[in-house]
């Protein structure tokens, strides 16, 4: 039976530290735009992002992939052997024509524009940024969503790092203080970050919310956004 990443990873940590304690691990295939691995360790426990264009790929470049992650987060030298095995499978014709597919088709979102008919996003941001953080926030691209959804009215998709607010409050009868309330919540998750779950990161500390009440319109704004 083919190991699972888990525990590829698991035995690609015992040769890299043989004595040190296991430590948890949480490692999934991931939708990147790209062929792009992430890897984190915070509280002794790892959290690892594995594109999913690496899915079918053979047990050795998964073991390369978790050696070169696992290096990187213990500071270990990375072996040769390993970086050139995951380099040439990832510069394989096969690989590059599912990537540049997937490319096309996940990299779309960069095409839209955060100017609707309406509003701007990336002008509020800044306005805000101004007005209440002395523009020392740094603006990842923003982007109006491709669907009217109402399910979220705004998130951060880590996948294009991009703030994708959504298309219902592009609108002449949206006033303008609801989308800035929106961006200026997206701008206290940029300030105030937590683990990602999925895609969401809307976790709401102490912090957080005092500062959200440092937004005039806090209150008209919430009760334009009960009214939808
Ligand atoms: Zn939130």
């Amino acid at each position: 039976m083919r190991p699972s990443l888990h525990e590829i990873f698991q035995k690609t940590y015992r040769e890299l530290r043989p004595r040190a304690p296991m430590p948890q691990f949480r490692v999934e295939f991931y939708p990147f735009a790209n062929v792009n691995n992430t890897i984190r360790l915070r509280d002794s426990k790892i959290h690892a992002r594995i594109s999913d264009l690496l899915e079918g790929a053979p047990g050795n470049v998964l073991e390369a992939i978790a050696h070169i992650l696992l290096a990187k987060v213990y500071h270990r030298p990375v072996e040769a052997a390993h970086a050139s095995r995951f380099r040439r499978y990832v510069a394989s014709k096969d690989i590059r024509a599912k990537t540049h597919l997937v490319r096309q088709m996940r990299g779309s979102k960069r095409m839209q524009s955060p100017r609707g008919l309406f509003y701007d996003l990336e002008q509020i941001f800044d306005e805000l940024n101004v007005r209440f953080f002395h523009g020392l926030v740094g603006r990842p691209p923003m982007t109006w969503s491709q669907d009217r959804s109402r399910r979220s009215l705004a998130h951060y998709d880590p996948a294009h790092n991009t703030i994708v607010v959504s298309r219902i409050f592009d609108h002449a009868r949206v006033p303008r203080y609801v989308v800035e309330y929106i961006v200026y919540h997206e701008m206290l998750h940029l300030r105030h970050p937590v683990k990602l779950r999925g895609s969401r990161r809307c976790v709401h500390g102490p912090e957080f919310q005092a500062e959200e009440k440092l937004f005039p319109e806090l209150e008209k704004a919430k009760a334009f956004l009960r009214r939808l």
